[in-house]
């Protein structure tokens, strides 16, 4: 898998640009720099790999623009060694993105052929990331609480079993709506268990579905 003097040419000019859009941790904007994108991308696409835009994975769904994954990761305020949990795997580029920051990430994906094709190629790319087939607003019980939960579809709510396993004091980042436009949204886990909650603005992501795909 070729990553080359090109490629990273034209991933530091898509980073500078993600910067100028205001994503300040360094961290995140550093961890975009080191991610071969070209590669999570079909090859017809590597031409449009390091544009600002979403692009379709298979399986109907799509690759977050890159500058919204640099604005989930940048509210999540991950850390190394923090835990964790992502809904909606996809094509794992955000996966990589907190595992690059040093997290530990369990993600989960609920079309199945995304999940193999995905679990796959993050395998080859060399990556330690947990993944997981299934409903995410089920969430990993087995390796709860996470310090850190990202939704990346579209959530009607907030699943309480994702409140559940968050840790007190633990931060979980969503698009929250039913229709076309979401709100990003941040909350928190107080010390008596209730959720206090920011807006950051409109976003669109696929919606988070509960029954399984057909496949
Ligand atoms: N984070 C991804 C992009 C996510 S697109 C990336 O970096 O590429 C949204 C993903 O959420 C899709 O792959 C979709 O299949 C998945 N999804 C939708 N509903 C879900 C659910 N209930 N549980 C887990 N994944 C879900």
């Amino acid at each position: 898998m070729l990553d080359t003097y090109r490629h990273k040419g034209m991933r530091k000019k898509l980073v500078d640009s993600i910067r100028r859009k205001g994503i300040k941790d360094e961290r995140v904007l550093e961890a975009l720099n080191t991610i071969p994108r070209h590669l999570f991308l079909d090859s017809s696409f590597l031409e449009y790999a390091y544009e600002d835009k979403p692009f379709p994975i298979g399986s109907g769904q799509t690759i977050s623009q890159p500058y919204t994954v640099a604005f989930q990761s940048e509210l999540l305020q991950v850390g190394p060694g923090m835990k964790v949990l992502e809904i909606g795997t996809g094509s794992g580029y955000q996966a990589c993105v907190l595992a690059e920051i040093g997290a530990r990430v369990f993600s989960v994906e609920r079309q199945k052929k995304l999940y193999l094709k995905t679990k796959e190629f993050l395998k080859k790319m060399g990556y330690h990331i947990r993944l997981f087939y299934g409903d995410g607003g089920k969430g990993v019980p087995a390796f709860a609480p996470y310090d850190r939960i990202l939704i990346t579809a579209a959530a009607p709510e907030i699943p309480e079993t994702l409140v559940e396993q968050l840790k007190t004091g633990g931060l979980l980042v969503a698009p929250l709506g039913k229709g076309g436009v979401q709100t990003m949204v941040r909350m928190k886990k107080e010390n008596d268990g209730q959720l206090s909650m920011e807006e950051f603005g409109a976003f669109r992501f696929v919606p988070m579905l509960q029954n399984k795909a057909n496949d």
